[in-house]
């Protein structure tokens, strides 16, 4: 699979203009030097070969001593300089891994290149298209292209490796990786054998898949078109395709059968690069601690669960919260159970002193779960303390017996129905009459309430 993940920087590969936005005003960030004017001059991004060499590190990569850009030639009317400047023979990176699901996917190459502009059909598809617009903010882009060998076996495994790899991106802080700005798009390549036999069957290419759920269809798609071929006596034709999304198919792009040949030569403009080992260092001991060595610690450590693991292990900042937290004095299973059905859906954080606060507050039984959510929201709101809140709310928990008794009394009377199926073995007419307890007083102590009423009710 090749995956194309643009680096977080501020301005172009080769030039000053800044990277902009999606939907910004068309060829608003442009100059002489993406537009391939005549007698210009190309210098790289030093940000987007720092990006660059830290993914390669992350992977594992070796990074040679030398690496050069080149020149692949081809014409289109999105490349205006008629070359898109790329990296061929002298790549930035080799021989890296990824670790996916206990599985190892080895990584062939990390290396820099441009992005293309942007082509617009009125009418939006190409062959009925009545005019054609060309917008190149995203030309000259900074594009780490990052290759695995043939590793991946299913469609199932290629969606777990393009999630595995963003989160590494993210976290590393190469790139944001958002798929749905055009940030990483992945190209799969897609062959399929006979059980037992070793051989790869004949390939085709995926173009442009833009998110994980695509990717995913995408594959499956594929993987039967190609059965059905062959299975009908008929061969697969080594191709581009593409995804459609409105009709959830692939569709032929355009045929290799004569290989595409690009005169790649080493671009003339751009000395080769040396890379001092001393900044590559550097580079090395700068990197956090990576998402596998995360999740492992989290196991570890705090014998959390695989699910909790899943969504905090993903998510550089969740899991800094939930250190921070655990650092503060809270128990880890209950910041983890917090983090996870409480702060990861809302996508606010609170700081990691409130959090911990906040789970004291519940795990002591100064107040109830219900209470405790309200406090959460206000305090990533406002950044004051759950103590403060839960105090000018006049929240607490009341655990006394009779003062609850009386309580439940009063919902057993209000709920005749539920009171009677409940009796009447439907064990979960208990909920109605919970929830309409916890309306009645918030600040119950649902356990020694919920005991009360099955007291009462038995
Ligand atoms: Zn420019």
């Amino acid at each position: 699979m090749e995956v194309h993940v643009q680096p977080r920087t501020r301005s172009k590969m080769f030039c000053g203009c800044a990277i902009g936005e999606l939907g910004d005003a068309p060829n608003t960030h442009v100059c002489e030097v993406c537009l391939g004017l005549p007698g210009v001059l190309p210098v790289p991004n030093k940000a987007a070969v720092e990006a660059c060499l830290k993914t390669a590190l992350a992977l594992g990569c070796e990074i040679p001593r030398h690496t050069k850009f080149d020149r692949k030639n081809y014409m289109y009317p999105d490349l205006p300089k008629g070359y898109q400047i790329s990296q061929y023979d002298l790549p930035m990176s080799i021989n890296g891994h990824l670790d996916v699901g206990g599985r190892k996917v080895r990584i062939r190459r990390v290396h820099l290149e441009e992005d293309t502009g942007k082509l617009i059909h009125a009418g939006d598809k190409l062959h009925k298209a009545w005019e054609s617009y060309v917008d190149l903010n995203r030309a000259g882009v900074p594009l780490m292209e990052i290759v695995s060998e043939p590793d991946l076996r299913s469609a199932d495994e290629a969606r777990d490796y393009a999630i595995e790899l963003r989160t590494l991106l993210r976290t590393i802080g190469a790139s944001e990786a958002e798929m749905e700005k055009g940030q990483m798009r992945a190209e799969p390549n897609i062959s399929i054998r006979r059980e037992g036999s070793s051989e790869l069957g004949v390939k085709t290419e995926l173009k442009n898949i833009n998110s994980f759920r695509a990717l995913h269809r995408a594959i499956l798609f594929e993987v039967e078109r190609q059965k059905q071929l062959l299975e009908a006596g008929d061969t697969v034709v080594q191709e581009t395709r593409g995804w459609s999304e409105a009709e959830q198919r692939t569709f032929s792009q355009r045929s290799k059968e004569f290989a595409e040949d690009y005169r790649y030569f080493p671009e003339p403009d751009i000395p080769p690069l040396e890379l001092d080992r001393a900044w590559i260092e550097d580079l090395r001991r700068g990197l956090p601690e990576l998402p596998a060595v995360r999740r492992a610690r989290l196991v570890a450590d705090h014998s959390l669960p695989h699910r909790d693991v899943a969504v905090i292990g993903a998510d550089r900042e969740l899991a800094d919260l939930f250190d921070g937290a655990v650092a503060a004095g809270a128990p880890a299973k209950q910041v983890a159970n917090w983090i996870v059905a409480e702060v990861a859906p809302s996508g606010k954080l609170p700081s990691a002193q409130n959090l911990a606060e906040l789970v004291k507050l519940v795990s002591d039984g100064s107040i109830t779960r219900d209470q405790a959510r309200e406090v959460l929201v206000e305090s990533v709101e406002t950044g004051r303390t759950p103590a403060e809140i839960a105090a000018e709310h006049g929240h607490k928990q009341v655990s006394d017996e009779s003062e609850l008794r009386v309580l439940a009394e009063a919902v057993i009377d209000a709920n005749p129905k539920a009171a009677a199926d409940f009796r009447g073995g439907k064990k979960q007419a208990m909920q109605a009459l919970m929830a309409d307890l916890r309306k009645r007083a918030p600040q119950a102590n649902p356990k020694v309430a919920n005991e009360l009423l099955l007291k009462l009710l038995g």
